[in-house]
C-alpha cells in the first residue's frame, strides 16, 4: 500500500490552505511533452477518463495541478476544483468544459499563466498521485498566436521541472527521440537522468523492432527507465468514444493486444518496459520513494516555518489568542460599553438643552422679524436711554397693535411644528453621537459593521419618529390656545433671555471683527461703512447699479460694508433690548407687551419642557433599550461564520494576526501527521523496487 503518498498528498492540501512557502513544496510528477506527443492521452489513460481540454486551437495556458485520490471503498468517481467552490463534479465532460473555460480566461496577450489550476479527482480506479500537466511545447508558432508563446511555454516548464519534482517526459515513437523537446529539456536539468521517466507514446505507429530499439536507446540513459505505451483508445471516432467510463479497460485491452502480439520485443523475456498499467505502477513507486526521500527535508522545513510562525505570534501578538468570533464579540462588547457610557450622560437635561437652544434661536428670529427689523417710529417717542436706537419703538401697553403683535409671535412659536422639529433634533443628535462612537471604536475600520450599526440606529429612530413627533405635537397643543405665566417663570425667562441676547451680541461682534479682518483692518472697514451710510442717507448718489464699485470701493468691498453695517445695527438693537430686558419695567409679567423677549422665552421654555418629557419616554428611552439588542441581532446572531470571518479580516492587523494563528495551528497539525509517517517511511524504502 502506498500510504505515504496518500498522507503526503493530504498534508500538501493542508499546506496549500495556509499558503505554503516554496520551502514546503512536496514533490510532484511534472508532465512535459511537445504538442501532439500524446501527453493528454497518457494522462487520460492513467485517470481512465477524457477530461482534458481538446481542440485544434487549444493550447493549454495554465498548469493543471492534478491530485488523484484513491478511494477504494467508494463506488463513485468525481472531480473537484478546490478554491472554485463548484462542489463535486461527477460528469467528466463538465470537468473538461471547466478546464477549457479556465484556460480561455487567460488573456491571449499573456500567452500563459503560471497560476496553476487545482483539480482533484477521487476514484477507486486511480492511484494516489500528484501530477502537474504543463502546456505542451510548441515547435512552430501558429499564425494567430503571439510569437513569444513558444518561449513562454518553455520558461513555464523550466520552472516546474526543478528538483524535487519527477519529470515525466513524453515523446512519440514516430518522432526521432533525439528531437524530443521533452527529453532535451529534462536532460538540461537532470543530466544524469536520475529523476526523469521517459514515456514513449504511439508505439503502434512504428514497427515493433524499431519501437523496442527506442525503448532500449542508451543515448540518454534514465535510472527510472523508458516505458512504451499505446494510449489511444480504439475507435476514437463514433459515438462510443465519448463513453469514457471504461476508457481505462479499453486502452489496456488495446495495448495488451498490441504488445502481446510482439512477445519477442515486448514480452516478459524482453528487457523493454511497456503498458499504461506498468507506467501507473512505476509512477506510484517513484513518487512514494521521492516522497519518502523528501520526508526529512519537508519535516525540517515545516519545523522551521512553525518556529517562524511561533516567533511572529509571540513577538508581534504577545501570544494573544484570537478568533474571528472572539474579535467580534470583544468589539461588540466594547462598543456597547461606550454606548452605555454615552447614554448615562445624554439624558433629559442634555435633550432639554439641545431643544431650548434651538428654540432660543427661533425666538431671536421671530423677534428680529416681528419687532427689531421693522422699526415703526410713529407709534411712540424714542426712549430716553442714551444707548438706544432712535427708530425702535417702545410699546404702549394699551395699544391693540402690540397685543396682536405678541399674540402673532407666540402663535408662530407654538405652531412651529414643535413635534417634528424636536423629534428631528433629538433623533439627529442620537444618530450623530452613534456615528461618533463608531468613529472612536475599532468598528471604524470595518465598513460592514459600520453600516450595520448605523442601520440599527436609523431603524429604531425611524420606526419611532412619527409616533413620537405626533405625541409631542399633541401634548403642546394647549399652549396654542392659552399661555399662563407664573412669576417665577417670568423671572427665569428674564434671566435666560438676557443670557441669550448677550451671546447673540457676542456673536455679532465676532462677526464684525471677521469682516474687519477680511477687508484688511478696522480703518478700512470704517471708511467703507461710512460711505455706505452716506449713500443710504442720500448724501451720496451712486451712478448706475454700483456693480462695478463706487466711491473708490470695489463692489465686493461695498458688500462687506453693508454686511458690517447690518451687524452693527443688529448689535445696537440687541444692546438696547438688553437694557430694556434688564430694566425695572420688564421685571413683572404685567408688562409683557414691553418685553416680548421675556414672554417668548417663557413660551419656548414651556414648549421645551413638555416636548422633552415625551421625547424622553417615546424616543430616547426606547432607543437606549432597543439599540444594544438590535446590535446583538445585526452583529451577533444573524451573522454566519463566513460573515464573521470576513468581518474580522476587514482589519488588516487582525487579518495578519488570524493568519499567523491559523498558520501555526495548521503547521502543528501537519507536523503531527508527519510524525505519524515516520513508520511508513521505512516501508516505502523497502517496497521501492518491488510490487
Ligand atoms: P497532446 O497534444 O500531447 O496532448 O497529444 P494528444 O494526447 O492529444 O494526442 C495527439 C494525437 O495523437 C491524437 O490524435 C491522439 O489520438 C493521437 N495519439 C495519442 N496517443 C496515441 C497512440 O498511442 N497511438 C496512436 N496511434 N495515436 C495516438
Amino acid at each position: 500500500m502506498m500510504m505515504l503518498t496518500k498522507k503526503m498528498i493530504e498534508i500538501r492540501s493542508i499546506l496549500q490552505t495556509v499558503g505554503q512557502s516554496d520551502a514546503l513544496t512536496l514533490p510532484s510528477i511534472v508532465v512535459i511533452g511537445s504538442q501532439s506527443s500524446g501527453k493528454s492521452s497518457v494522462l487520460e489513460a492513467i485517470v481512465g477518463h477524457e477530461f482534458l481540454p481538446k481542440g485544434t486551437n487549444m493550447v493549454t495556458r495554465r498548469p493543471i495541478e492534478l491530485t488523484l485520490v484513491n478511494t477504494p471503498d467508494k463506488n463513485i468517481e468525481y472531480g473537484e476544483f478546490p478554491g472554485l467552490g463548484l462542489g463535486k463534479i461527477m460528469d467528466f465532460s463538465q470537468i473538461q468544459k471547466t478546464l477549457t473555460d479556465l484556460n480561455l480566461a487567460v488573456p491571449a496577450a499573456d500567452c500563459v499563466s503560471d497560476d496553476p489550476i487545482r483539480l482533484h479527482i477521487h476514484s477507486p480506479n486511480v492511484p494516489d498521485l500528484s501530477l502537474i500537466d504543463l502546456p505542451g511545447y510548441i515547435q512552430v508558432v501558429g499564425q494567430d498566436q503571439p510569437v513569444e508563446l513558444k518561449q513562454k511555454i518553455a520558461d513555464l516548464c523550466d520552472k516546474y521541472i526543478q528538483p524535487p519534482n519527477i519529470i515525466l517526459a513524453i515523446s512519440a515513437a514516430d518522432v526521432d527521440l533525439a528531437n524530443s523537446t521533452a527529453l532535451r529539456a529534462s536532460r538540461r536539468v537532470d543530466p544524469r537522468g536520475e529523476r526523469t521517466i521517459g514515456v514513449v507514446t504511439k508505439m503502434d505507429l512504428v514497427d515493433p523492432e524499431r519501437g523496442a530499439g527506442i525503448l532500449l536507446d542508451r543515448k540518454y540513459p534514465l535510472r527510472l527507465g523508458y516505458v512504451g505505451v499505446v494510449s489511444r483508445a480504439p475507435h476514437t471516432t463514433g459515438i462510443f468514444s465519448r463513453v469514457s467510463g471504461n476508457l481505462m479497460d479499453a486502452i489496456t485491452k488495446n495495448e495488451q493486444a498490441y504488445f502481446s502480439a510482439h512477445p519477442e520485443e515486448f514480452g516478459p523475456g524482453s528487457s523493454t518496459s511497456v503498458g499504461t498499467t506498468t507506467l501507473r505502477k512505476k509512477l506510484m513507486q517513484v513518487l512514494e520513494q521521492t516522497m519518502a526521500a523528501s520526508l526529512q527535508g519537508t519535516s525540517d522545513a515545516i519545523h522551521q516555518e512553525l518556529e517562524e510562525a511561533t516567533y511572529e505570534f509571540k513577538v508581534q501578538y504577545n501570544d494573544r489568542p484570537l478568533t474571528a468570533e472572539s474579535y467580534l464579540a470583544e468589539n461588540l462588547d466594547a462598543f456597547k460599553h461606550s454606548f452605555k457610557e454615552f447614554a448615562e450622560h445624554f439624558g433629559r437635561p442634555q435633550v432639554r438643552e439641545l431643544l431650548k437652544q434651538e428654540l432660543d434661536q427661533r425666538v431671536l428670529d421671530l423677534l428680529a422679524q416681528r419687532y427689531w427689523n421693522k422699526p415703526i417710529d410713529d407709534l411712540s417717542p424714542p426712549p430716553p436711554e442714551p444707548n438706544s436706537i432712535r427708530d425702535l419703538p417702545t410699546a404702549d401697553p394699551e395699544s391693540l397693535f402690540w397685543h396682536r403683535k405678541l399674540d402673532a409671535s407666540t402663535s408662530s412659536l407654538t405652531k412651529l411644528g414643535i413635534g417634528r422639529l424636536a423629534t428631528t433634533i433629538v433623533a439627529n443628535a442620537l444618530q450623530s453621537h452613534i456615528d461618533r462612537l463608531i468613529a472612536e471604536s475599532t468598528f471604524s475600520s470595518h465598513p460592514f459593521a459600520r453600516q450595520a450599526i448605523t442601520d440599527a440606529a436609523a431603524g429604531i429612530l425611524n420606526e419611532r419618529f412619527y409616533s413620537t413627533s405626533d405625541q409631542v405635537e399633541n401634548c403642546i397643543k394647549p399652549y396654542k390656545f392659552e399661555i399662563e405665566v407664573e412669576d417665577l417663570e417670568w423671572s427665569r425667562g428674564k434671566e435666560n433671555i438676557a443670557k441669550v441676547l448677550k451671546e447673540e451680541l457676542k456673536a455679532c461682534e465676532t462677526a464684525v471683527r471677521q469682516v474687519e479682518e477680511r477687508v484688511g483692518g478696522k480703518r478700512k472697514l470704517q471708511d467703507v461703512v461710512g460711505f455706505v451710510e452716506r449713500v443710504r442717507k442720500g448724501e451720496v448718489v451712486v451712478e448706475g447699479d454700483g456693480r462695478g464699485g463706487a466711491g473708490g470701493f470695489s463692489s465686493a468691498l461695498l458688500q462687506k460694508g453693508r454686511e458690517a453695517l447690518f451687524l452693527r445695527d443688529r448689535a445696537d438693537i440687541i444692546k438696547m433690548r438688553l437694557l430694556a430686558v434688564k430694566s425695572k419695567q420688564c421685571s413683572t409679567k404685567k408688562n409683557k407687551y414691553h418685553c416680548p423677549e421675556i414672554f417668548l422665552d417663557v413660551v419656548a421654555d414651556k414648549l421645551t419642557s413638555t416636548a422633552v418629557l415625551f421625547l424622553n419616554v417615546e424616543l430616547v428611552s426606547e432607543f437606549y433599550y432597543n439599540f444594544p439588542r438590535e446590535l446583538d441581532v445585526r452583529l451577533g446572531r444573524h451573522l454566519s461564520d463566513t460573515e464573521i470571518e470576513r468581518f474580522a479580516r476587514e482589519d488588516p492587523k487582525v487579518r495578519r494576526h488570524l493568519d499567523v494563528i491559523r498558520r501555526k495551528e495548521m503547521l502543528e497539525l501537519v507536523l503531527e501527521k508527519m510524525e505519524g509517517l515516520r513508520g511508513l517511511d521505512g516501508q516505502a524504502g523497502g517496497s521501492g523496487s518491488g510490487s
